[in-house]
């Protein structure tokens, strides 16, 4: 653990993430969890938990699943440090992680293992999550390596917060400014189209959508019935 590996990568005079340093351990009530939706190379979803002093840290291709039948790759990156967590912007193209960055989610977590570090070591790490999106309890389970990273899966347990609604696509704002992540590009002059990629497709244009009269009921996967949904499974 320590922050050797994020500092390597990184050049502080052309990012304006923060260099960082390994924070004082505070009480466990307090530990701080963070889902950054990150369209760099790829779109991905980097999900961190503070341990130590530090973001524990892992790259989500596919983002987080509220179904406890869908297992998300989750491949564990470097430690972070803990001022990462409100880093919200644009990295610059060409440097280390080169694309938009987005507050997507955030609280803090509580271990379910009674030895966070056993529990890591071992591959099963069971927490509870106290986010805005994500609650409830979870599991990272480590699979086998994947190209020389350690690889686990991220999957929801089965609770009061399990869903089938898909959270990435229902909840694709971020959690502190409310901005898409291609609004971010573009107040950060950063490269907006590529950032565009990474938000759902616009939806049809409002006057262009018929009223309801004469729509088929349960037509519109997306209506309101399914944010209804969504927001009952995130209170
Ligand atoms: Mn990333």
């Amino acid at each position: 653990m320590g922050l050797n590996e994020y500092k390597k990568k990184r050049d502080f005079d052309k990012t304006a993430e923060p260099a960082g340093k390994v924070a004082p351990t505070k009480p466990a009530k307090h530990l701080l969890y963070v889902i950054q939706k990150h369209r760099a190379t790829s779109l991905h979803y980097d999900f961190r938990l503070e341990w130590k002093g530090v973001l524990l840290s892992w790259a989500v291709p596919k983002g987080p699943s509220l179904d406890p039948g869908t297992k998300r790759l989750a491949m564990q990156v470097e430690d972070h440090p803990i001022e990462y967590a409100s880093f919200e912007g644009v990295i610059p193209e060409g440097e280390y992680g080169g694309g938009t960055v987005m507050v997507w989610d955030t609280g803090t977590w509580t271990p379910e293992s009674p030895d966070v570090d056993a529990a890591l070591a071992t591959g099963d790490f069971k927490f509870t999550l106290h986010g805005k999106k994500l609650k409830g309890s979870w599991v990272l389970v480590r699979t086998r390596g994947f190209g020389g990273k350690p690889s686990w899966l991220l999957i929801k347990h089965r609770d009061e917060y399990a869903s089938d609604v898909d959270v990435t696509t229902q909840e694709p704002k971020s959690i502190v400014s409310g901005r898409l992540l291609a609004q971010i590009a573009e107040e950060g002059g950063g490269d907006v189209a590529k950032a565009a990629t990474g938000d759902p497709a616009p939806k049809v244009a409002r006057k262009a959508a018929p009223k309801a009269a004469g729509g088929k009921p349960g037509a519109s996967k997306t209506g309101s019935a399914s944010r209804k949904k969504a927001k009952a499974a995130s209170r």
